[in-house]
Order: structure tokens, then C-alpha cells, then sequence
């Protein structure tokens, strides 16, 4: 699995760090067989859903599987987080902050991190909870 977008030019330096494009692959669900799925709250939470966002509007998807897919499944998806490098940010590289001082730094400034993108992506139908919990699990 390729785990990160095409290199970055500026990335060739020593030990840079580049947050600014995580991608992961996730596989797509199939449009034709897909069925709802019934989650336990707890592992909507779990998951990394908010209370509010489990509002009872919407559903996630389950893998199933037909004869136009592969268990269920048909191609990928991304799952991006892409950062804009703020001034606060840029501080904190230039300071030669961690990789950790950054993202938390993000988190403040409300970039989503891959987890919670992903979770748009099951809360869309395009994915399943399963995959992106694989996907995003550093
Ligand atoms: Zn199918």
C-alpha cells in the first residue's frame, strides 16, 4: 500500500517533516450491493464519531458482495489530510518543533486528522468503518 502522496521536492532534506499530505487507500465499497450496517454505538465512539454526529440521520455501510465486485468491494478511495502550514505552524517547524508539536498544533487550529477524514468518508456510504479504522491505524 503507498502509504504517502508523490514526493515532495522539498522533502529531499534531512529528517524534514512533511505532515502536510498523508494519504492512505481505502477500498471502495460496491455501489450495488452495499446494505446498511448496524454498529454498536459504543464502537461508533470508539471509532472516533462524536455523540452529535451519531444523530440517528444516517447510516453506515457494510461490505457484502456480488458478481460486479470483490467481496463487496470495487476499487479504492483516499483518505487524505492535507495541512495548511500556518504561521503558528511554521513557527513551530522553524523552533524545529516535533512531529508531535505539530499535530497538536493542528488539532488546535481544527485539521482533521486521517482517522476523522475517513469517518467522513463512512458517514458518505463510500467506505466501511472496517477500513478505515485498518487504514488509519497508526
Ligand atoms: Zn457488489
Amino acid at each position: 500500500m503507498r502509504d504517502w502522496a508523490e514526493p515532495q521536492p522539498h522533502a529531499a532534506g534531512q529528517g524534514q517533516i512533511d505532515l502536510t499530505r498523508a494519504q492512505r487507500l481505502a477500498r471502495r465499497l460496491c455501489e450495488n450491493c452495499k446494505k446498511p450496517a448496524d454498529y454498536p454505538r459504543e464502537s461508533m465512539l470508539k471509532a472516533g464519531f462524536k455523540p452529535e454526529e451519531l444523530d440517528g440521520n444516517w447510516k453506515p455501510y457494510r461490505a457484502v458482495g456480488c458478481s460486479s465486485c470483490n467481496n463487496g468491494y470495487k476499487g479504492r478511495v483516499g483518505i487524505y489530510q492535507v495541512m495548511p502550514i500556518t504561521e503558528a505552524i511554521q513557527r513551530i517547524i522553524l523552533a524545529e518543533g516535533t512531529a508531535l508539536d505539530i499535530a497538536k498544533q493542528a488539532e488546535r487550529e481544527g485539521v482533521r486528522d486521517l482517522r476523522q477524514s475517513g469517518l467522513i468518508k463512512v458517514r458518505a456510504g463510500v467506505t466501511t468503518l472496517e477500513e478505515v479504522i485498518l487504514c488509519t491505524n497508526e
